[in-house]
């Protein structure tokens, strides 16, 4: 990149004052710093079955203390092959109290994923479901045995060759070693989506995800305000960090109950949410899109909710609004987050104990503590606000750096300590942060840009659609077109003239679609992304 000289460096910061944030402690001392206040406020709900703070704080240490009786050390990592459930947080958090790190891993991945993440990760111990326990007993690889170079811990029914997570709940807390922990040691290993390709190991530290829960829930005006009576929603998986930072870890630091749902189904979702009084929902924009187009939610009394909070990918205004006309008593909000960035960059200021206002579509403001960069892709160079470039973070909560892999941590963190995240946004006046889309997903028709992002939104506005997803295709003539993967509703006439023309009404001509094909469902990963590289992957088949 060219010089530039500081005055030409454009940076922007939140609207809230910096806060003091306490992250030279470990993380879990700092999530349950609070916690001697309140010990019998509730803390994990999980099938029908409630565990208060102190309940969970000891049986933390209980777990902590098993783990280092399985010979577990500072430094050691342990896989969490879980759904959502309250022995996720009891293993993450027991990990952190021995200095050791959890890599969390989506229990619907195949064995030879697994295994690889196991082996990048030189995890020690693998906790998890019996009904995953078949699929862990070949490792593919002779010099590692199953159940005799590593344990298995499962939670439920015991397996032959495992052993259960009772005995580790069994453990004296009194036998908790103790241990010294520097803030810049790992504490998580979360791997990111794969979304544009492999998954990456991302290494979160104490002082990051302690920097980053503070950025939400600390201070005298938090900016996501997360309140003792809350009962928050957590159904996006814990293995993700979206989950696991702005879910569980802010609400424990928080004080607020967190709803344990071990995975998302509309019926049981809308259900749990009327029995509990679901106040706080954290979603993904499919959740948002089945809440906003699903008849059943008619039928729920879902006037608890007081908050939504939509993540980790694209959630447009139409598809805001149409979820806004039933809950109109909530407010509805984003927040924008890469797992490498610790994960969130900006939130919604309207989440804030003296809530400002955002505009629908908005990604919020960039959180407090930290500094965020727009910068001109070709030319490095750093850009005012309204002028869309890849945006840029700094700031104490992002990662460490990529598990292996020194030349992509080289990549995404510059010597001045910014990590570039590939997305494409800009700052407006009022430091409303907007997400254009992801640069590698960006269309490109000749010069122009097409953002698939823009296209599905539109698309999901149509009362006959119920989800859509926009591709590039090869064309000889202009370079690239979108073409659109349309999930038609139950009895709609959509034809391919009819969306073509819905779209064309309302965009300029390089953004108009050529072509539709119409699907049974949109290819989604389990932290609610349209894997748009799978559907490339089908035209490119279609076309050969
Ligand atoms: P991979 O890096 O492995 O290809 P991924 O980037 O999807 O996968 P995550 O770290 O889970 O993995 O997701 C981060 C990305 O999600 C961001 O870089 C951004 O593209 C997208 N994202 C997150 N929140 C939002 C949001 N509110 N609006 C738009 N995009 C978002
Ligand atoms: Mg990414």
């Amino acid at each position: 990149a060219p010089p530039q000289s500081a005055e030409e460096t454009h940076i922007f910061v939140s609207k809230l004052p910096a806060i003091p944030i306490s992250n030279d402690i470990p993380l879990h001392t700092y999530c349950f710093q609070n916690s001697s206040e309140y010990p019998d406020r509730p803390c994990l709900l999980v099938d029908g079955k409630s565990y208060t703070f102190a309940e969970t704080h000891l049986i933390c240490r209980k777990v902590a203390a098993g783990l280092s009786g399985l010979g577990i050390k500072k430094g050691d990592v342990v896989m969490s092959l879980l759904q959502n459930c309250a022995e996720f947080v009891f293993t993450f958090v027991a990990a952190s109290m021995i200095g050791a790190v959890t890599t969390t891993t989506n229990p619907f991945c195949t064995s030879g994923e697994i295994y690889k993440q196991f082996k990048a990760s030189k995890s020690k111990v693998i906790v998890t479901h019996s009904a995953y326990v078949d699929k862990l007993r070949d490792t593919g690889d002779e010099s590692i045995v199953f159940g005799k170079d590593f344990s298995v811990v499962t939670i439920d029914s015991p397996m032959e060759g495992c052993l259960s997570f009772s005995d580790l709940m069994a453990a004296d807390e009194a036998n908790l070693p103790e241990v010294e922990i520097d803030p810049k040691d790992a504490v998580a290993l979360p791997f990111s989506s794969g979304t544009t390709g492999l998954p990456k190991g991302v290494i979160l530290t104490h002082r990051s995800l302690i920097s980053s829960v503070a950025q939400q829930v600390d201070g005298e005006n938090p900016n996501l305000y997360l309140k003792a009576d809350d009962v928050v929603l957590c159904v996006l998986p814990l293995f993700h960090i979206f989950s696991l930072n702005s879910v569980l870890l802010c609400s424990l630091r928080a004080g607020a109950a967190i709803l344990l749902m071990q995975k998302f189904e509309i019926g049981a979702l809308l259900g749990l949410i009327q029995r509990h009084r679901v106040s706080v929902a954290a979603v993904v924009p499919p959740i948002v899109l089945a809440l906003a187009k699903n008849p059943m939610v008619d039928e729920f009394d879902l006037s608890s909710i007081r908050m939504v909070h939509s993540g980790a990918a694209p959630l447009g205004k139409e598809l805001e609004a149409a979820l806004l006309s039933r809950l109109p008593q909530a407010v509805l909000g984003q927040g924008y987050g890469m797992t490498e960035a610790g994960p969130v960059l900006s939130m919604c200021p309207s989440f804030a104990k003296l809530p400002l206002p955002t505009k629908s579509g908005s990604c919020g403001n960039v959180v407090r503590n930290a500094e965020l960069m727009v910068i001109d892709p070709d030319t490095g160079c750093s850009l005012p606000r309204n002028q869309p470039g890849e945006i840029c973070i700094r700031g104490p909560q992002i990662m460490k750096g990529y598990l292996n892999d020194p030349e992509a941590t080289a990549r995404t963190i510059d010597v001045d300590g910014w990590l570039h995240t590939g997305d494409i946004g800009y700052v407006d006046d009022d430091d409303d942060v907007f997400i254009v889309d992801r640069l590698k997903e960006l269309i490109k028709f000749k010069g122009f840009q097409v953002p698939p992002a823009e296209l599905e939104a539109l698309l999901l506005s149509h009362t006959q659609i119920s989800d859509a997803a926009v591709v590039s295709q090869i064309d000889e003539a202009v370079g690239e077109v979108p073409v659109a993967f349309v999930v038609p509703s139950i009895g709609s006439e959509l034809t391919e003239e009819s969306v073509k023309e819905f779209i064309s009404k309302q965009v300029v001509f390089y953004k108009r679609l050529h072509k539709v094909y119409f699907v049974h469902s949109i290819p989604k990963s389990a932290s609610g992304k349209i894997l748009r590289k799978d559907l490339r992957a089908k035209l490119a088949q279609a076309s050969s």
